[in-house]
């Protein structure tokens, strides 16, 4: 009983401090990562059932150099899409997409590549997506577009690894893989937004996947409060304003409504 009374509190405290904080900045930036989307019913990247938590990632090098590790890219990828072709955005997304709409925050910079913020409502131009897409694929020569839909039928179908139509370059994911360099664009923007906030608000990360987690430091380094929502701790808490271990689908449509 007594340990459900100081549960309560805590919460209640958390969401007065992050409505506060929310209510009182000017230019908010928002950085999400995979733990936004687990209400979704996509697994995070290290809790116990993460996806990869049992399957090593396949570096950007050997996917180059290894036909079976292309082929083995792409098996793996169209199991995972079974999950994350079916996830539907959460509380969690449409509180985000609410601040952006709001114009509460220019954008969302996130790590995930669920497309779920765009689903959520949001402006795709205002989704600053630092480490791709994974709902469609692009040739890593000369760039061109591709479809998951037809690479499925021929990889699935014929057992062909896709190659480009125009350039014969390697297809891949449009996502960036471990050793393969960050998109400059995204990392641009997501720099330029941490120098300009005043509020920095981490959802969802375990901050632990560089040079990713380098950008809420940026904003702190520059005057800016941060906040960090979520579950577990994470290596910058030390150096946030305020850091709330609580469910995100919960507390921040709470914090949004409070404003
Ligand atoms: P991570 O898995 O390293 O960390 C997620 C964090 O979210 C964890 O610390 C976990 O405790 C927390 N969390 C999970 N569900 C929560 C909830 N409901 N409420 C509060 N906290 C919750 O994720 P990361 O920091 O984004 O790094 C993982 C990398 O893997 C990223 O680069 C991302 O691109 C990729 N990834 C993406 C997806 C996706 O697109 N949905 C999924 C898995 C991994």
């Amino acid at each position: 009983m007594a340990y459900m009374q100081e549960t309560t509190t805590n919460f209640r405290k958390s969401l007065d401090e992050l409505s506060a904080l929310l209510n009182s900045s000017q230019r908010l930036a928002i950085f999400t990562g995979a733990g936004i989307s687990t209400e979704s019913g996509i697994p995070d990247f290290r809790s116990p059932d993460g996806i990869w938590t049992t399957m090593a990632p396949i570096q950007f090098q050997d996917f180059l150099d290894s036909e079976e590790m292309r082929r083995e890219s792409w098996r793996r990828k169209f199991e995972v899409d079974k999950t994350i072709r079916r996830a539907k955005p959460n509380n969690g997304h449409y509180a985000v997409s609410e601040l952006v709409n709001s114009k509460k925050a220019t954008a969302v910079i996130t790590q995930n590549i669920d497309n779920l913020h765009q689903e959520s409502g949001i402006n795709p131009e205002q989704v600053i997506e630092l480490h791709g897409n994974g709902t469609y694929a692009k040739c890593l020569n000369c760039g061109a577009r591709e479809e998951l839909i037809v690479i499925k039928q021929t990889f699935l179908g014929r057992d062909e690894l896709p190659v480009c139509e125009f350039c014969g370059g390697h297809i891949k994911t449009a996502t960036i893989s471990f050793g393969q360099s960050m998109p400059e664009q995204p990392v641009r923007r997501a720099h330029d937004e941490a120098l300009t906030c005043d509020l920095f608000l981490v959802i969802g990360s375990s901050l632990v996947v560089y040079p990713a987690a380098d950008i809420p430091m940026i904003a702190k380094k520059n005057g800016a409060k941060l906040v960090i929502l979520n579950r577990e701790s994470t290596p910058l808490d030390n150096y946030a304003d305020l850091v709330i271990s609580e469910e995100i689908g919960e507390i921040l449509p709470l914090s949004i409504k409070n404003n």
